[in-house]
């Protein structure tokens, strides 16, 4: 080795969510731990994370809110780790949280004092943590060797926690996924996930006029169902529901949307059959008055519900119910909130986290294939993955 470097137990590529907490974690057992990171600060993107006030984890927790190749590699970090520990953790710290809809729990007074937690509980356990460093080359089967700058860092043990190209604003990059393929593992493709989509032609036209708008909705896609709000954009679709559906879609496939979920319109205009309102009132009832008109598109707007046929009635209860979109795309890396896709488990031991043929070698958080829903499950994982790994590090 140089004269300028360093001994470690334990190198921690990323200080994001759950490198700062596998350092926490792993300090707290005696060992002696460096974090790496080239962001001039720690913890970015639970900064930014729920519009700043961090949706940290979820009370309805289990491997049924993932989406992975292998469905059953989360079981046995989440078990081990659970949100009541994170909630415990959060708590103790004096740090107040309020439970939204869907058992999602958020910070009341920002998501830096959860960030701030973090980095703290480090340093009072002795992790050294180095910002603003370029990780120019990883090196050596353990002992492994992190070269950055003129300093050349050693340790028994490496993690890459270094996250997903989701959000590259807060210094999100690809480099964990060329790490792994360095190391001989297989990274699934890796595409943009809860993210808004792109919506072109007439359905776009139609999105874009009512940009700013959202409403009740739910989306089905590639089996699955996602009901929640949805948001037209000037580009295409976005909210809650969208997001969601957004991690099972592919390039190609089509969502179908109920515009107005728990209501049946056709049997509804069945029931209305005998009265004089006009079908533009009459939708009313349920939309906004553009929403009405772009839905109608000038068609039997003033007609009496009492003489729509019921091949129109059956039509626009299609239109309503199941509204079929094509998305041209997503809005990409820029805009999603995480990757799908990854550092494949199956090379990966779901109790440690470590390369099955590459003892020392671990692999945290985003960066492997494992994708939560909106809702607090991505940050769960962070924290449960983290944990495990700081067991056998
Ligand atoms: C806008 C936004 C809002 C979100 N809100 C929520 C939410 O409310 N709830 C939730 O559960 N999840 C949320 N997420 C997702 C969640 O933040 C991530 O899943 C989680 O942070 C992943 O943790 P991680 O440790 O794997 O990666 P990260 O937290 O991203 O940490 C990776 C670290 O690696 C560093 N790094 C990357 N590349 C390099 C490199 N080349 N050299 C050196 N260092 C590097 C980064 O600077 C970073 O510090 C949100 C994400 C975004 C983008």
């Amino acid at each position: 080795m140089s004269n300028d470097s360093k001994n470690y137990d334990v190198i921690i590529l990323g200080a994001g969510a759950s490198g700062l907490y596998c350092a926490m974690h792993a300090s707290a057992r005696g060992r002696k731990v460096l974090v790496l990171d080239h962001s001039p600060k720690a913890g970015r993107k639970i900064r930014v994370a729920g519009g700043g006030k961090c949706n940290f984890t979820n009370m309805d927790l289990s491997a049924a809110n993932y989406v992975s190749a292998n469905p059953h590699f989360v079981k046995s970090a989440l078990a081990r780790h659970t949100q009541w520990d994170f909630i415990s953790f959060i708590a103790e710290a004096g740090i107040a949280y309020e439970e939204r809809e869907d058992g999602q729990l958020f910070t009341l007074d920002g998501a830096g004092l959860i960030a701030g937690l973090l980095v703290t509980n480090c340093h009072r356990s002795g992790v050294e943590i180095l910002l603003d460093r370029k990780i120019e080359a990883v090196t050596g089967k353990g002992p492994f060797q992190v070269v950055s700058g003129t300093q050349v860092f050693e340790a028994g043990s490496l993690v890459v926690a270094l996250g997903s190209p989701a959000w590259p604003q807060v210094g999100a990059t690809s480099l964990g996924y060329h790490i792994a393929e360095q190391y001989g593992l297989k990274v699934l493709p890796s595409r943009p996930a809860l993210v808004p989509f792109s919506v072109g032609g007439r359905d776009g036209r139609f999105c874009k006029e009512l940009s700013g708008n959202a409403l009740p909705v739910s989306i089905k896609c590639e089996g699955r169902t996602f009901t929640g709000d949805m948001l037209f954009t000037h580009k295409g679709i976005s909210g809650p529901a969208v997001l969601q559906i957004s991690n099972y879609w592919r390039r190609g496939s089509a969502l179908t949307i109920d515009l107005l979920p728990g209501q049946d319109i056709a049997g509804l205009l069945e029931e209305h059959r005998t009265e004089n309102t006009l079908l533009n009132n009459f939708l009313a009832r349920f939309f906004t008055r553009k929403m009405v008109g772009l839905l109608l598109e000038d068609r039997d707007a003033d007609t009496p519900v009492s003489q729509l046929t019921k091949a129109r009635r059956q039509e626009l209860a299609e239109r309503i119910h199941a509204w079929v979109v094509k998305p041209q795309g997503t809005e990409g890396f820029n805009k999603a909130e995480v990757a799908a896709g990854g550092v494949d488990t199956a090379e990966i031991s779901s109790k440690t986290m470590e390369v099955r043929n590459f003892p020392g070698l671990y692999f945290i958080g985003e960066v492997l294939d494992v994708t939560g829903w909106l809702g607090g499950y991505n940050l769960q994982w962070a924290w449960s993955s983290g944990y495990a790994a700081a067991q056998f590090v």
